[in-house]
């Protein structure tokens, strides 16, 4: 059996849960190996069911060696199948992916198995993304793929950036290069943002033509094996202004001080305020208004947050951004980001993007 199946039963065992249903896709990957866009697992103690529909079925069954592959038509009867032939006291369902329609569609048909064989529906939320804030060799690799995808496309495109063309003419360009280099689909929908436009940080393309000289954020991820980077430049067409320089010197200095300082064991709140510091002496605490950075792997925000207040504690093998940037209403924007991997002697920069 996979050693992640294995590590989510530890989890069972300490929730004190008997089988938890696993919906949410990223999770079912991640436990399963199956990539398919529809299907659930039920994984108990000693079972692991796979159920998905016709059109998968054979595909998960060469993906998921380790899984029962069954049979799923529109409604849950697969389910109660499932659990009339192995006994199930606590059933975990993954609370912040499952609607409120789907809940009430299990819990009926739960009324159909004798009181004593029907499981109890109980919430969890964040077992299996719990495990996957530690990323093992298979998700680096495939992580690293998507973060030199669109590192080269940065590269390729950046030095080619012309005042004159549009916001959106640059985002298809940078998309379009990501595509021919590998990448599988889009992490998410490319920011590009010239000018008085970079103040706001997830200012979508728009037909704004790029001027000389002004500042441009561009942030944008490629998806690889199911894999998402995340990478921010800020970058200018000509000449940039003293302003620039200025605020560009800053945010890197901002996130080269937190990479270079960011340690395991520390909660991810301090690590956020190794960059914010320096961004809040330099005079600019106010227009650093996100956190720092956030987990990225299948999700492309996932654990830890690395922001303020963050509970999270950093650990070794976990991936994250870290993304510091300064937003000056009226004149634009700077952001810097990169991905790192946290080991026992502090970051490993993770792109290779130039600054
Ligand atoms: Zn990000």
């Amino acid at each position: 059996m996979n050693y992640r199946v294995e590590n989510l039963r530890k989890k069972l065992e300490e929730r004190e849960l008997d089988a938890i249903l696993i919906s949410t896709p990223e999770n079912r990957r991640y436990i399963s190996g199956f990539t398919g866009s529809a299907g659930y697992l039920v994984v108990s103690r000693d079972d692991a069911i796979l159920a998905t529909d016709f059109r998968y079925t054979e595909q998960a069954a060469n993906q998921s060696p380790d899984f029962q592959v069954v049979r799923a038509g529109g409604d849950w009867s697969w389910l109660l199948e499932c659990l009339k032939e192995h006994n199930t006291g606590k059933m975990g369902f993954e609370s912040q992916q499952m609607t409120v329609a789907a809940y009430r569609q299990i819990s009926e048909s739960l009324q159909d198995l004798p009181s004593t064989g029907r499981p109890t529906l109980m919430a969890t939320s964040g077992v299996v993304e719990g495990l996957r804030t530690i990323k093992d060799q298979d998700e680096l690799a495939l992580l690293q793929k998507a973060i030199d995808t669109a590192d080269a496309a940065m590269e390729a495109v950046t030095p080619t950036i012309q005042p004159g063309e549009t916001e959106r003419e640059l985002a298809w360009r940078l998309e379009k290069a990501m595509r021919e280099l590998g990448a599988d689909s889009l992490s998410f929908d490319t920011i590009v943002a010239a000018g008085p436009n970079g103040a706001m940080p997830h200012h979508m393309p728009s037909d704004k033509v790029i001027q000389s000289g002004e500042p441009i954020v561009i942030d944008m991820g490629a998806k690889v094996g199911g894999y998402c980077s995340d990478l921010s430049r800020t970058v200018c067409a000509g000449e940039p202004d003293d302003t620039f320089r200025r605020i560009y010197d800053i945010v890197l200095g901002s996130q080269l001080t937190a990479i270079a300082t960011v340690k395991t064991g520390m909660s991810a709140g301090d690590a956020d305020d190794l960059a914010r510091v320096v961004i809040a002496e330099a005079g600019y605490g106010d227009n650093f208004g996100h956190s720092l950075g956030h987990g990225v792997g299948l999700f492309i925000h996932e654990y830890p947050r690395v922001g303020p207040k963050s509970p999270n504690t950093l650990e070794e093998g976990m991936v994250f951004t870290v993304e510091p940037g300064i937003y000056l209403s009226g004149w634009g924007g700077v952001r810097i980001e990169d991905i790192v991997l946290l080991g026992k002697d502090g970051a490993k920069v993770l792109s290779k993007a130039g600054k």
